[in-house]
């Protein structure tokens, strides 16, 4: 291993939360596999390799670069890809021919993917997207008709794989007002598709949050991100299900684990400040551990004389600040620290975790922000 720190992916965890997710939508509903942000900083390849092993076949991706990755990861025929952001109109004919499927929401992408598709004798899948009040991408209705007539003159070169939006915030009841009328004015586009028989799309609409707090969003498919990677979106949508399913516990796992080692092992004297600057001070001789992962490697220096990590089954403070690939942790109270000791900045070790959302706690960052900024470049390893 030449790498200073590692992620472990357990396979059980992402099998656990899959099961619980395809429980939980039942057998009407497409589940997609949102996989965007490097599959949520788990790393795309291989947690699409897994999720395929426990039966996932739809894939949602935000770019044509995630697309592509996802494509060679999976080459299988069954496999089903879905961009909802960015594509180039320069890559629209590389996804037209690879059976890519691509959200519409503006004239020209809707065009590009006609000339494309004609180009090679096919159809472009598209899927419509509405804009319901997000205020970010989507036609807005007052257009759909121009769109269906677009649609319909070339039908010959396009599949309407879906019509779909997306909610501005279902993870939080503050927004319960805007959701509400988001959902309103979906199915007000929905019952207008209806009304045209050349069209058969599935409807979508929900992620992970709605999913749970407005089920009736569901619809024939849900792109769900977060959960497969054991997290609920918000504690208040954890509440929610707990409360309403009248259990304990989240049903989901964490998979992700994150380790390094102890590279040296120090005592300082009293009075002295430690690191860069004079953010920390010793008041008595303390013992400190340096730990190789810094900021570079996403841990955030924000955690700075903040963050928490285990050695030897149990919880030590960082002191000083982040640096860019080192940090110090104050192991003055521990057993006999070593060079080589196991250090665990997310996860298990012995009975004590470091649970993701603890970060929440010591700095004002969301599960989904902290995890994206794990670098690609950290080796993901599967464990059982
Ligand atoms: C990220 C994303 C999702 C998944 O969101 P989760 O909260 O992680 O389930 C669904 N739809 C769109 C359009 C997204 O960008």
């Amino acid at each position: 291993m030449t790498h200073t720190s590692f992620i472990e992916i357990s396979e059980s965890a992402i099998k656990n939360n899959i099961d619980f997710i395809k429980n939980h939508l039942g057998n009407e509903v497409t589940f997609s596999s949102v996989v965007k942000g490097n599959a949520y900083g788990h790393g795309i390849r291989t947690y699409c390799t897994l999720a395929y092993k426990y039966g996932v076949r739809h894939f949602s991706v935000s770019d044509a670069n995630e697309a592509y990755e996802v494509k060679k990861t999976l080459p299988q025929k069954d496999v089903t890809i879905m961009i909802m952001g960015m594509i180039h109109n320069s890559q629209i004919e590389w996804a037209v021919e690879n059976n890519i499927e691509f959200y519409v929401f503006e004239n020209d992408r809707l065009q590009v993917a006609v000339e494309a598709a004609k180009k090679l004798k096919t159809s472009a899948k598209i899927h419509i997207e509405i804009e319901t009040g997000m205020n970010r991408t989507g036609f807005i209705l007052k257009d759909i008709a121009k769109v269906l007539k677009y649609v319909q003159e070339n039908i010959e070169h396009l599949v309407v794989k879906g019509v779909c939006s997306h909610l501005a915030g279902a993870e939080s009841i503050s927004n319960y007002k805007r959701i509400t009328d988001q959902q309103k004015k979906f199915r007000k586009t929905i019952n207008k598709i209806n009304q045209h028989e050349f069209l058969n799309p599935d409807f979508h609409l929900a992620s992970s949050a709605a999913s749970i707090r407005y089920p009736k969003t569901r619809y024939d498919l849900v792109r769900i991100g977060i959960l497969q990677f054991g997290f609920f979106p918000t504690k208040e949508i954890l509440v929610h299900y707990l409360n309403k399913h009248r259990i304990f516990e989240s049903p989901l796992q964490r998979v992700i684990s994150w380790k390094t080692q102890v590279m040296d092992v120090k005592t300082v004297k009293s009075g002295q400040f430690v690191g860069y600057g004079t953010s920390f001070f010793t008041n008595h001789e303390i013992k400190i551990a340096i730990v190789p992962v810094g900021y570079s490697s996403g841990y955030s220096r924000s955690l700075s004389n903040r963050g928490k990590v285990l050695i030897r089954g149990k919880r030590h403070n960082i002191i000083g600040t982040v640096n860019m690939n080192m940090m110090a942790v104050d192991v003055t109270y521990a057993d006999n620290v070593e060079k080589g000791d196991e250090v665990v900045l997310i996860g298990d070790q012995g009975d004590r975790e470091i649970t993701v959302s603890s970060f929440n706690d010591y700095i004002q960052i969301i599960n989904y922000e902290l995890l994206t900024k794990l670098p690609d470049n950290l080796p993901r390893i599967i464990t059982k």
